[in-house]
């Protein structure tokens, strides 16, 4: 069988974490079968779909190197793509099911079938549709005919009447869903539901099925807050006698206290991750990991190492935690190993302080490389960049000895140090910052003093925070220069 999977995302939103992850499954699945995706937009609720909403996914998965090989996004015949154009599609469907006998007009008013579900909740019972418009099972063509001609001379007249499929009695129906195993349900878990609002109006469920049937769809891979429709669809398969595709349902992806990622508790839109300078590969890798196990326990995945291990029937059937921690970890991996220049790249767009002096600012991205989980972060690091205010008394420490006399006593030895210590910026980083080190230990040997007496207030106003990079790689970004500036601004702090 040839694989051909879809994406059909509504567009009522920004592109979505894990709207991304249902494409990314689809996506690795058609890739490693050499079979083919096709995107469409499921974009019938008029009132919250947008053109702007479609093109922002559309263009945020290519972004993130997904891409179609049929529908939306290839330039071809796009719009037959989007559902709000396939109305005739689905008309000349739905008046088949019509004169073939399994669906039927309902006539049933709003106000009619809202009393008989306030009765049944009063009396305790489930509601289902009680069959009152139903015609017989036994109509033969003839008679279907003159029923659909007369419905529709009703409907002419101004009533309104639903299409409801008609459901047979008392049948069971097992599917295999790749991921949760098999699955069986009986047809009298059903009423006859409505399949369409109108002859012009299909509703998602009649859709869908259409729709994957004519785009000759082989796997349905899709979130599990879909599976409870999947047995309707089912139903108007066999109504049509479509042979079924395969399901496949994926774990949802939930917030940390385990309920459904939402708006409320996580971001949820790609953009805000962009933006907050979250790589667009380590998204991918993240979204991959979520509710799959990849063998020998890599975590970190090209596109194309992806395609090779995803395997469909290893997907979990539990929930999938949106992990903020794995994510900044994997982030931070996919930083480490990016080339530097690239790296300076995405650095120089955080950063807004002008005229910088360029060997300064990449040491300083030196540093902040092997620092940072995400570009963002950076803000929290701007002390690199210039001296914020602080409070001297802030570095007293009665723990570690350290009052206002050793803060200057540490203070001035160290300028001295720094003063005729040589910095050559040809040698490599730990072996200056290992000099330094040398240098200091002699210092604090002489002064009598304990390391962290001399080493914490320098450390403190080398950045003006509490937390900060080690004190000689302090010294080695800063350079000889500002750091003795930052050095002669606490001592002037210290004389008020
Ligand atoms: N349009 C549906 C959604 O965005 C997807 C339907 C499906 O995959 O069958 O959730």
């Amino acid at each position: 069988m040839s694989v051909k999977v879809r994406f059909c995302p509504s567009p009522t939103g920004l592109l979505h974490i894990g709207t991304i992850r249902t494409c990314l499954y689809n996506f690795l699945f058609a890739k490693q079968n050499n079979g083919k995706i096709v995107f469409r937009m499921e974009d019938t609720d008029k009132n919250r779909s947008t053109k702007k909403y479609a093109e922002n996914i559309i263009s945020g998965l290519k972004n993130l190197g997904i891409y179609s090989d049929e529908g939306i996004g290839t330039d071809k015949d796009e719009n037959l793509y989007y559902q709000s154009n396939r109305g005739e599609i689905y008309k000349k469907y739905l008046l088949d099911l019509l004169y073939s006998g399994n669906a039927y007009f309902c006539f049933c008013t709003k106000e009619e079938l809202d009393a008989k579900k306030e009765n049944n909740k009063n009396n305790g019972i489930a509601y289902k549709y009680d069959g009152k418009c139903r015609p017989s099972d036994n109509q033969d063509s003839s008679e279907i005919k003159k029923y659909i001609e007369e419905s529709e001379k009703r409907i002419k007249n101004g009533e309104n009447a639903t299409i409801r499929l008609k459901i047979n009695k008392n049948e069971r129906i097992k599917f295999n869903d790749l991921v949760r195993g098999d699955i069986s349900f009986n047809t009298d878990d059903f009423d006859d539901f409505i399949i369409a609002k109108s002859i012009n109006e299909p509703l998602y469920n009649f859709t869908v099925v259409i729709d994957d049937y004519e785009m000759k769809i082989s796997h349905i891979i899709r979130g599990e807050d879909h599976i409870t429709n999947t047995p309707k669809q089912i139903l108007i398969y066999k109504a049509f006698n479509f042979s079924l595709p395969e399901f496949a349902h994926l774990p949802l992806i939930l917030n940390e206290d385990k309920t459904k990622l939402s708006k409320r508790k996580n971001k949820v839109s790609v953009d805000d991750y962009l933006s907050e300078g979250y790589l667009k590969e380590a998204i991918l890798n993240f979204l991959f990991l979520l509710g799959f196990n990849t063998p020998d326990e890599k975590e970190i995945f090209s596109l194309s190492e992806m395609i090779e291990v995803f395997n469909l029937s290893k997907v979990h059937k539990g929930g999938a935690v949106f992990d903020m921690k794995k994510l900044n970890w994997i982030n931070s991996k996919y930083i480490r190993d990016m080339e530097f220049s690239k790296f300076l790249e995405y650095f120089k767009e955080e950063i807004t302080f002008n005229n910088i002096d360029k060997d300064f600012l990449k040491r300083i991205a030196i540093l902040e490389k092997e620092r940072i989980n995400k570009f963002s972060d950076i803000k929290d690091d701007l002390f690199l960049f210039e001296i914020f205010d602080y409070n001297i008394e802030d570095i007293i420490n009665e723990k570690m000895g350290v009052d206002l006399n050793i803060i200057k006593t540490s203070l001035e030895n160290s300028l001295k140090l720094i003063n005729n210590f040589d910095i050559d910026y040809n040698l490599d980083k730990n072996i200056i910052e290992n000099n330094l080190k040398e240098g200091f230990i002699k210092l604090i040997n002489d002064l009598d003093l304990k390391n962290g007496q001399v080493l914490w207030p320098l450390r403190y106003v080398l950045s003006g925070v509490d937390k900060s990079p080690g004190v000689f790689e302090l010294i080695w970004v800063l350079g000889k220069e500002e750091s003795i500036k930052r050095i002669n601004f606490a001592l002037n702090l210290l004389q008020k």
